[in-house]
């Protein structure tokens, strides 16, 4: 195929931050970003050159929107597959139906991991008492029960530290359809994020670690610090999960790192993420930028990096410190989202660090 020119329109669904990055990644490859969102004033929407505020179930809205963009990409993997597939009829859609169908359900993203061959902890579905009964059982405790669809940041899920709780934590959660896997007694965690042209030519960032509070990432350390074998592990199985899955655009994938240097599969999405933030400065071709030449047949770029880096999530209020931050020696994100709330993601700051220093991960007061 040939690339999309200069000047063609690439739509984006979703209208987050990830979507507010790609369109300035897009731009600067003289495109035009078209977004398709039902949030008014997104953060995508303020820096894209068009914006479709409409419901994904608003048919007329996905026509039209199919008639003006050349190719479309997502941003957010929770598009219904009705949406994406109602699109794909007008116009190409990178990454397609099939790996978001996965992506969206934790029973079928691990269940494909497992028949890969890559290692998931034991988890089991549930959608009943018996289910419930059965999968403990089987699984023992401590365990987690999570909801298979829409659960991020730590919700939809409960720990359950013995058997005697388990049924509250499947009403507290709503009794929805469930994994129950096991409590992973982890060392690190960490992400890989790959990118799949539309030739099939995939090129992978290097692993980084995550730590997180409350739940919500925190920090990402570029590269991981952690075990070079659980890091080559994860690139592996990575590169395997977005070859199966035949994705064009990006994969990222989150992994425990376990005691004895293994990784265990832990959840994907074909989307940037945030654990790969850190590329916009220290790589030659960013995430986005590659998420942008997936969806317009460029070939991709190279992932390697030519600055270590840490990123740090700015939460709530930590974005209130923007004329600090923007004074020191960090690069500054902010996402334009209006109303500050607990728990939400307002932007985030990168510190880049030379390529080959011999102490990693950085001291905490060196940290951004
Ligand atoms: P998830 O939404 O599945 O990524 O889970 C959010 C966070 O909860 C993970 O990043 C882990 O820190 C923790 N977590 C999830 N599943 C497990 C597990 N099976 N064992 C231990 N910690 C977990």
């Amino acid at each position: 195929m040939t690339a999309l020119p200069p000047g063609s329109a690439i739509g984006v669904l979703g209208g987050g931050q990830l979507g507010r990055m790609m369109a300035l990644a897009a731009a600067r490859l003289g495109y035009r970003v078209h977004v398709f969102t039902p949030e008014a004033d997104s953060p995508a929407a303020q820096v894209s050159a068009a914006a479709t505020v409409a419901r994904w179930d608003d048919l007329g809205a996905l026509d039209a929107f199919a008639e003006q963009v050349d190719a479309v990409t997502l941003e957010f993997e929770n598009v219904p597959v009705s949406a994406v597939e109602r699109l794909a009829e007008k116009v190409p859609v990178r990454p397609g139906a099939k790996v978001l169908a996965v992506a969206q359900d934790r029973l079928r993203e691990k269940t494909v991991a497992r028949e890969l061959g890559v290692p998931v902890a034991p988890f089991e579905p549930v959608t009943s008492d018996t289910d419930l009964a059965d999968a403990i059982a089987a699984i023992g405790a401590p365990a987690v029960l999570k909801t298979r669809r829409e659960g991020y940041d730590g919700k939809g899920q409960r720990m359950i530290r013995k058997a005697a709780d388990a049924a509250a934590a499947f009403d507290e959660l709503g009794r929805p359809a469930a994994i129950l896997e096991s409590f992973v007694e982890f060392t690190s965690e960490i992400s890989v994020i790959a990118a799949r042209g539309v030739d099939g030519e995939v090129r992978c960032y290097p692993a980084v670690e995550n730590r997180h509070r409350n739940h919500i990432l925190s920090l990402t350390i570029a590269p991981s610090p952690g075990p070079s074998a659980a890091s080559k592990l994860a690139e592996e199985a990575t590169r395997a999960l977005i070859e199966a899955l035949d994705v064009v655009g990006l994969l990222a994938v989150e992994f425990f790192v376990t005691p004895e240097e293994g990784v265990l599969f832990n959840e994907m999405a074909p989307r940037p993420h945030n654990s790969g933030h850190w590329t916009i400065e220290a790589c030659r071709v960013s995430q986005f930028e590659q998420q942008v030449r997936a969806t317009a047949g460029l070939p991709l770029g190279a992932p390697g990096f030519h600055h270590r880096a840490v990123m740090r999530n700015l939460i709530g209020d930590d974005a209130k410190d923007w004329a600090r931050l923007a004074a020191g020696d960090v690069s500054l994100h902010l996402y334009g989202k209006a109303e500050v709330r607990p728990g939400r993601k307002m932007g985030h700051v990168t510190k880049l660090y030379a390529p080959d220093r011999p102490a990693w991960p950085p001291k905490d007061t060196e940290l951004p």
